[in-house]
């Protein structure tokens, strides 16, 4: 059983599998491919001059493999609570458990028409449905968090990311019982 699986490799969801794995959260990244930042030639994202979007969100997702997350290529089809945690179902793979799931898919709100999931208009242009959540990244199920562009955020990459981070931290905050912090110092003169 994972601590937690998150729906949709993306900015947002490559920068949650950095912060739950290297909070030593047992974590599975889950995605089919289809994120559209391979056509973006990003200026905007700080620290950077100019990237490529798949170069940036290949480093992204090489991180988050770096701190142990592990990353499958399939279709989530399904998702179903259980007593302990959730099945998630996919197109070709044994069903994967865990105790908590981060969606962050992107403009793709489909998952919600079997899950039981609510959905509510997009604010942000191109987006026309997003999932409804509260403003620490929870569904309507519990369990089940949402970010970045699928959870109504402002459709740039630095955002996403960070939305992404936002509700990973929070997801961790819950299970460890006490609020989070990721920080790294230089070691001491
Ligand atoms: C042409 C273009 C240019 C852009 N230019 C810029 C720019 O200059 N600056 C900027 O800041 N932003 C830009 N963007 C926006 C940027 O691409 C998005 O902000 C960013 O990709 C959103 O990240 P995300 O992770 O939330 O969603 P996505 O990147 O869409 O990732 C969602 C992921 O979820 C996966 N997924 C969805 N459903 C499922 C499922 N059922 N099972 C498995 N996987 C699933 C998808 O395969 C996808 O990889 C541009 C976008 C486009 C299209």
């Amino acid at each position: 059983m994972f601590d937690i699986a998150i729906v949709g490799a993306g900015p947002t969801g490559a920068s949650a599998a950095i912060f739950a794995a290297k909070a030593g959260k047992k974590t599975i990244l889950i995605d089919h491919e289809k994120t559209p930042i391979g056509r973006a030639l990003l200026k905007n994202y700080p620290g950077i001059r100019e990237i490529n979007g798949a170069d940036l969100l290949k480093t992204i997702q090489e991180q988050a493999v770096s701190f142990g997350a592990e990353w499958v290529k399939v279709s989530v089809s399904d998702i179903r609570k259980e007593s302990e945690g959730f099945v998630i179902k996919t197109d070709n793979r044994e069903p994967i458990q865990a105790k908590q799931v981060i969606l962050a898919t992107g403009m793709a709100t489909k998952l919600a028409d079997k899950t039981g999931l609510k959905t509510k208009p997009g604010t942000e242009p191109f987006i026309k449905t997003i999932f409804d959540v509260d403003e620490n990244g929870k569904t309507n199920i519990e369990g089940i968090w949402a970010a970045g562009i699928c959870a109504g955020a402002s459709f740039h990459t630095v955002i996403a990311a960070g939305d992404g981070a936002r509700v990973a931290i929070n997801v961790i905050s819950e299970l460890n019982g006490e609020r989070y912090v990721d920080h790294d110092a230089l070691p001491k003169k």
